[in-house]
C-alpha cells in the first residue's frame, strides 16, 4: 500500500467539516472495502483521477488503454468538493488515483482511507518548480498565514508544467500496464507537441499586449503560475487566498483592493468560473475597471461549454486575458 502524501492537512484543516459526509460514504461502502479491485472486463486499467483538469490529461495519455473517473469533474470547485459515496466507490475499485497534491484537495486522504482502496497513489506536482504566494493580496502580502497551503497548488496553469505532468503520468500508467508502455509513450509524446505548440500560441498572444497592461487581479489566487509562465504581474485577488475556501473580504480590504486596481492602472479584471462572481462584478464596477470574460481557473467547463479540455481552457484564458488587457488574440 503506498504512502498517503499529505494526510496532515487534510485531517487538520478539514476533519470536523468532512465527518458528517465520510460517515455517509464509509457505509455506503461496506460491500466494497477491502475487496480486491479487478481489472476491467475489457482490459482496461481503472483510473481515478481527483479533478476535471488533471482527468483530460490523463485521459490523452491512457487512451483506450485506461478507464477514467473524475471525482470533481467540470465546473466543480475542488477545494470545497464534497464526495459522493459512489466517490469512495470509484477508488475501491481502482488501480491509480492521481492527484493535484499540494493541498488541493483537502478531501482526498480521508476519501481513500475510507474507501479501503489499495490504488497506487500518483501526485503529479512532486518534482515541478512550485511557487508560494507572496504577491500582495486584498489580505496583505502573504496570502494565506496558515502555513498549511504555503505552496500555489494551481500547476497546470503553465502548459511546460502540464508537460512534466504528463510525463509523470506515463510513467505511472506504464508502471501498472507495462505491456503497453509503447504505446502509452506515443501518446504522451503526441500530447507533449500539443502542449508545445500550445505555449508557443499562448506566449504569441502576450507580446500583443502592453507591457504595463501585463497585471492580473482575480476572484482567489489561481493564476500565479501562469503570471510566472508568461510574464504578467499579480496586483491582488479578491479573496486573498490559494482557496477558494477562505471567508469573503471585509469591505475594507475589498477597498484596498479598488484602490489597487485603480494604482495600477489596469483595464480589466477577472472572475473565474469556480467563484461567484458578484464580488467582481461589485469590484469592477467600483474600481471603474472592466471585467473580463470569466476564466477556468480550477475545473474545466462542462462537455459542451467553452472549455471542455486542459487545452481549451488555456486557450480560453489565454484569449479573454490578452483581449481585455488591450492586446490581440487574433
Ligand atoms: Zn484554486
Amino acid at each position: 500500500m503506498p504512502e498517503l502524501p499529505s494526510v496532515t492537512w487534510a485531517m487538520s484543516h478539514r476533519g470536523r467539516h468532512l465527518a458528517a459526509a465520510l460517515t455517509a460514504i464509509v457505509f455506503g461502502l461496506l460491500a466494497a472495502c477491502g475487496a480486491p479491485a479487478q481489472p476491467e472486463a475489457n482490459g482496461r486499467e481503472p483510473v481515478v483521477v481527483t479533478f476535471s483538469v488533471l482527468g483530460d490529461l490523463v485521459r490523452n495519455v491512457g487512451g483506450d488503454y485506461v478507464t477514467v473517473t473524475v471525482l470533481a469533474g467540470g465546473g466543480v470547485d475542488s477545494h470545497t468538493f464534497s464526495p459522493s459515496a459512489a466517490d469512495g466507490a470509484a477508488l475501491a475499485g481502482a488501480h491509480l488515483v492521481f492527484e493535484n497534491g499540494l493541498g488541493f484537495e483537502p478531501w482526498l486522504d480521508d476519501l481513500y482511507r475510507a474507501s479501503g482502496s489499495h490504488a497506487a497513489l500518483t501526485v503529479v506536482t512532486e518534482g515541478l518548480p512550485l511557487i508560494t504566494a507572496n504577491w500582495p493580496t486584498a489580505r496583505g502580502a502573504g496570502g494565506d498565514q496558515s502555513g498549511l497551503q504555503s505552496y500555489d497548488p494551481h500547476v497546470w496553469h503553465s502548459a511546460a508544467n502540464a508537460i512534466t505532468m504528463t510525463q509523470k503520468i506515463r510513467d505511472a500508467l506504464v508502471l501498472a500496464d507495462p505491456a503497453n508502455a509503447a504505446a502509452l509513450a506515443v501518446n504522451a509524446d503526441a500530447y507533449s507537441a500539443q502542449l508545445t505548440d500550445l505555449d508557443a500560441r499562448i506566449r504569441a498572444m502576450v507580446e500583443t499586449v502592453p507591457a504595463e497592461n501585463r497585471v492580473l487581479v482575480t476572484s482567489h489566487d489561481s493564476l500565479g503560475y501562469f503570471a510566472h509562465a508568461y510574464g504578467f504581474t499579480i496586483a491582488g485577488s479578491a479573496f486573498g487566498s490559494l482557496s477558494t475556501e477562505a471567508a469573503d473580504p471585509s469591505a475594507g480590504e475589498i477597498a484596498d483592493l479598488i484602490e489597487q486596481i485603480k494604482a495600477t492602472g489596469v483595464p480589466a479584471i477577472f472572475a473565474e468560473n469556480v467563484e461567484n462572481s458578484e464580488l467582481m462584478e461589485q469590484i469592477a464596477r467600483d474600481a471603474g475597471v472592466s471585467l473580463a470574460p470569466t476564466l477556468f481557473t480550477d475545473a474545466l467547463s462542462a462537455e459542451d461549454g467553452d472549455a471542455p479540455t486542459y487545452i481549451a481552457l488555456m486557450t480560453w484564458n489565454a484569449t479573454a486575458i490578452v483581449t481585455a488587457l488591450g492586446g490581440s488574440a487574433g
